[in-house]
C-alpha cells in the first residue's frame, strides 16, 4: 500500500487534505485490511432484506465513524466538512486497494448526496444531509428490469395524490440496498416513456409499503450489498421531490459524471492491489532455481500492468481538472472506460502470473479478479461510455 500512497501523492502533487488522508491510511492499515481479508476468506456478506450485517462490518463502520469519515462528503453549511473531488478520488483509490466493495458503497453514498444537493429546496437539503452526515448511508436507484442502460424506459410510477406521490413498481441492482437510510430514486411521474417523464425523489428506508429484497449472489464485490427495492403504494411526501417534476434524469446524469471518476479511482486502487499481490508472489516463487521475476515474460507482464495502471490514473487526474468545464463528461467517461478495462486486464495478467494457485476459489487474486470484473457495469457499461464519448466528441471537439 505504501507504493500506492507514494504514487498517488505524486499525481496529486501533495495537494490532498493530508490530515484527513493520513487518518484514513492509519485506519486502513491498522484495522480494515485484515478485517476485509477475513470477510473475503469467510465469505461473509449482508442479508439486505433483513438488514443483518456480519460482525466484521461493525468494525469497518465504527472505524470510519471514529475518523468522522461521513462528514467529508457533506458541505460545511449542512453540518459536514466537505472535501474536494480530488480528495474523494484519492480516498477512493485507497478504498479500492483495501476493499473495492467499500469504495463502491461510498461512491453510491456520495452520489446520493450530490443528487440531494442538486435540488433547490433548502429545508430538504438541511434535513436529509444532516441524517447522512451522522453516519447513515445513501443510495441511488435507477436501474429496473426493463431499464438498464436506457433509463428513459423507467416504469416505477409516482402519481401525485394531494400531498403525496404514490409509488408502485421496483428497482433492481441497487448498491447499498438494506444498508442505506436514504434512497434517491428516479421515478416516472408522467405515465409515459421519455426523459422528461422522470423525476428524482428522496425515499426514507422506513417508508410504509417499501421493501428490500435480496438478489442472487454475485460472483465478486461480495461486501457490497446489492438488492431490489419494491414499492407497493408507498406514499412519498410531496416535499421529497428533488428539483422540479421532469428534471430527474438531467440531475442524475450530472451526478453520475462525478461518480464515474470515483469509480475509475476504485478500479485503479484495485489494480494496484492486484499488482502488489502478484509482485510479492513472483519475487518469492522459485522455478527453474530462480524467482519468477527473473523471467522476461513475467517481468514484461508486470511492466504492462504498471504502465496501464498509471495510464488510467493519469486519465483520472486529467478528468478531475476538467470539472465544471464542457469537457468534463467526455473526460470522466474516458477515465471510467479505460480504468474498468485496465483493471480486468490487470486481473487477467495477475491470474496468469500466479499459475494454478490463482485458479482456486479462496486465493486472493481470484477474489480480486471477480471484483475487477464487476467494475464495468456501474454508472454505465463500457459500450455506454463509448456512446457518451462519441457524442461529446462530435459536440465539443474543435
Ligand atoms: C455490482 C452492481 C452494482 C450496481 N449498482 C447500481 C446502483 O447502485 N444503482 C443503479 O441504479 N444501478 C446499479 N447497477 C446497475 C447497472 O447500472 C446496470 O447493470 C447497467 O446500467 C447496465 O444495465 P443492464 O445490466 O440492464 O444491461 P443492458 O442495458 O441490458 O445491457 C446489456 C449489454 O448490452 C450493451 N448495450 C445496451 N444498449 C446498447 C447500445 N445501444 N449500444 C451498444 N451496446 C448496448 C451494454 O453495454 C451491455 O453490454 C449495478 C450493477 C451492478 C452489477
Amino acid at each position: 500500500m505504501d507504493n500506492l500512497i507514494r504514487v498517488l501523492r505524486s499525481f496529486s502533487e501533495g495537494k490532498e487534505d493530508k490530515e484527513f488522508v493520513d487518518k484514513l491510511i492509519d485506519l486502513l492499515k491498522d484495522k480494515l485490511i485484515d478485517t476485509v481479508h477475513q470477510m473475503y476468506i469467510q465469505g461473509l456478506k449482508f442479508d439486505n432484506s433483513r438488514t443483518i450485517f456480519p460482525d466484521q462490518w461493525k468494525i469497518i463502520y465504527s472505524g470510519l465513524k471514529e475518523i468522522d469519515f461521513f462528514k467529508y462528503f457533506i458541505p460545511h453549511e449542512y453540518g459536514g466538512r466537505k472535501t474536494t473531488e480530488e480528495n474523494l478520488y484519492f480516498i477512493m483509490e485507497l478504498l479500492g486497494y483495501v476493499c473495492p466493495s467499500l469504495g463502491i458503497i461510498f461512491v453510491a453514498h456520495s452520489r446520493a448526496i450530490d443528487l440531494i444537493l442538486a435540488g433547490n429546496d433548502e429545508s430538504q437539503k438541511k434535513r436529509f444531509l444532516e441524517i447522512l452526515s451522522e453516519g447513515n448511508f445513501g443510495a441511488i436507484a435507477m436501474t429496473e428490469e426493463r431499464a438498464g442502460s436506457d433509463p428513459t424506459a423507467i416504469e416505477l410510477s409516482a402519481k401525485l395524490e394531494v400531498d403525496y406521490y404514490a409509488f408502485h413498481g421496483e428497482k433492481t441492482f441497487v448498491s447499498n440496498a438494506g444498508l442505506a437510510t436514504i434512497y434517491t430514486v428516479l421515478a416516472n411521474t408522467k405515465g409515459k416513456r421519455g426523459a422528461r417523464s422522470l423525476s428524482a425523489f428522496i425515499v426514507e428506508s422506513n417508508t410504509g409499503g417499501f421493501l428490500i429484497e435480496n438478489l442472487p449472489e454475485k460472483d465478486g464485490l461480495k461486501i457490497l450489498p446489492t438488492g431490489r427495492l419494491v414499492f407497493n403504494n408507498s406514499l412519498i411526501p410531496k416535499q421529497n421531490l428533488v428539483g422540479k417534476e421532469g428534471s430527474g434524469l438531467l440531475l442524475v446524469l450530472d451526478v453520475i459524471d462525478k461518480g464515474r471518476i470515483l469509480l475509475a479511482g476504485v478500479s485503479c486502487g484495485l489494480a494496484s492491489r492486484i499488482f502488489d499481490e502478484v509482485f510479492n508472489y513472483s519475487r518469492k516463487r522459485i522455478q527453474f532455481d530462480r524467482p519468477l521475476t527473473s523471467s522476461q515474460d513475467i517481468s514484461f507482464k508486470m511492466s504492462d500492468m504498471i504502465t496501464q495502471i498509471n495510464g488510467a490514473r493519469g486519465l483520472c487526474f486529467h478528468a478531475l481538472k476538467q470539472i465544471n468545464t464542457q469537457h468534463y463528461r467526455n473526460a470522466s467517461s474516458q477515465a471510467k472506460l479505460f480504468a474498468s478495462q485496465m483493471v480486468m486486464s490487470a486481473a487477467d495478467l495477475g491470474l496468469k502470473i500466479m499459475g494454478g494457485r490463482g485458479y482456486f476459489k479462496n486465493s486472493m487474486i481470484n477474489m480480486l479478479s471477480a471484483d475487477a470484473r464487476g467494475m464495468e457495469y456501474l454508472e454505465g457499461t463500457s459500450s455506454i461510455q463509448k456512446m457518451i464519448i462519441s457524442t461529446e466528441l462530435f459536440k465539443n471537439y474543435d
